[in-house]
């Protein structure tokens, strides 16, 4: 997980994105796992917001861990504008 910090920095200011989900490495590493299956936001295991104070940048050495983003939810119409 290359330059994560920079990437979170860019996420505070997207419209779309709300959120970036952790899932765990393949090797499941303890550091990794704890990190996918925790809820510090109350907003579902391994969800962590933007400004995250939790360090998801690079749990151990050679983690195969990743990210994906948790979209933000539409009011109107789906994408309308995507
Ligand atoms: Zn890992």
């Amino acid at each position: 997980m290359l330059i994560v910090n920079q990437l979170l920095r860019m996420l505070k200011k997207s419209k779309y994105v709300e959120a970036v989900h952790i899932t765990e490495g393949i090797h499941h590493s303890p550091k990794c796992v704890a990190l996918a299956h925790a809820d510090h936001y109350g907003l579902g295991e391994g969800v962590y917001l933007p400004d995250t104070s939790y360090p998801i940048d690079r749990p151990h050495p050679r983690c195969t861990s990743y990210l994906t983003y948790v979209m933000k939810p539409r009011k109107d119409g789906l994408f309308d504008d995507y």
